[in-house]
């Protein structure tokens, strides 16, 4: 497979960067240390395992609130949400609420091949381990401590995804969560919906924030079906944060068109998402380019 045409851009996340489980440089660091294993494994294997690559390293991270150091609610305990889709087949296929697993994206993509694509709380897990996924406990000691500092953490949001573009033309977009801290067990995050997750082959979109606002403007399929209408993406993503802005919501995303363009945007100044991005030409983190991007 060539790589003239291949892109990646991931994120960590949105929020007001105030260091309390790590520092700005911890969360570039750890950005770049997924983004280049997985745009190898774009370039080997295409979107979906690129995709899939990157969001397992970032679970893994207990920096970010997806997977291994994922926020605890309310009743002290773990439930992530993920999922992901690509052009391939358009099936998008998630976890909702999922709990003592490694790595909550990986269980979305083998739910792709079943009847239900969508699995929930008790029986999502079971699944897991029906399908031989270990029991792993993701609660890690700073969040532990943050549980119990009752940190709301409402300004500073955390979640990953990754989205892919590769040589054949193939979008793959995923996002893996441990939601927004503190919430009220049920509570049920935009991540594994179609408003935070959400690509076919005129591109891909990862959003997130505050989950109630991006399911509020079902941003993610927004995005993909306005481009259908063959609007610019750029027109797109500043319609959206101009609404957001006027609705007082507080998200960004991250997406990709099939042209290949890059776009980042957040509702509000205050708000940075935390990404990183590769392709032949460029490579950009939320350090060094702009915080509203489009390439
Ligand atoms: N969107 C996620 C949620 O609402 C949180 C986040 O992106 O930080 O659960």
């Amino acid at each position: 497979m060539g790589n003239g045409k291949c892109k990646l851009i991931i994120h960590g996340g949105a929020g007001r960067l105030e260091g309390k489980v790590a520092t700005k440089e911890q969360y570039r660091v750890g950005l770049q240390e997924a983004l280049h294993p997985s745009f190898e494994t774009l370039l080997q294997e295409g979107a979906r395992a690129a995709v899939l690559h990157a969001i397992r390293l970032l679970e893994s991270d207990p920096i970010f609130n997806a997977g291994t150091g994922s926020k605890l609610q309310r009743d002290g305990r773990v439930r992530m949400s993920a999922a992901l889709m690509d052009s391939v087949d358009s099936i998008f296929s998630g976890v909702i609420n999922i709990y003592d697993v490694e790595h909550p994206i990986s269980v979305a993509d083998s739910l792709r091949g079943e009847v239900h694509h969508l699995l929930s709380g008790n029986e999502a897990t079971e699944y897991a381990r029906r399908k031989g996924f270990p029991f792993h406990d993701p609660i890690t000691m700073s969040r532990f401590i943050e549980y119990r500092k009752a940190l709301k953490n409402r300004e500073k949001f955390g979640t990953v995804g990754a989205v892919a573009l590769d040589e054949d033309g193939i979008v793959c977009a995923g996002t893996s969560t441990g939601g927004i801290g503190n919430e009220t067990p049920g509570r049920v995050s935009d991540s594994a919906s179609v408003a935070g997750t959400y690509a076919d082959e005129l591109g891909g979109v990862s959003c997130t924030g505050k989950g109630e606002h991006i399911i509020n403007q079902a941003v993610a399929a927004q995005v993909i079906y306005r481009l259908r209408d063959g609007v610019p993406l750029k027109t797109i993503l500043l319609d959206l944060m101009k609404e957001g802005a006027s609705r007082n919501h507080e998200f960004g995303l991250i997406s990709l068109d099939k042209n290949g363009r890059f776009g980042v945007r957040s509702t509000k100044n205050s708000i940075s998402v935390l990404y990183a991005l590769k392709d032949a030409s460029h490579e950009l983190d939320f350090t060094t380019g702009r915080r509203n991007l489009i390439l």
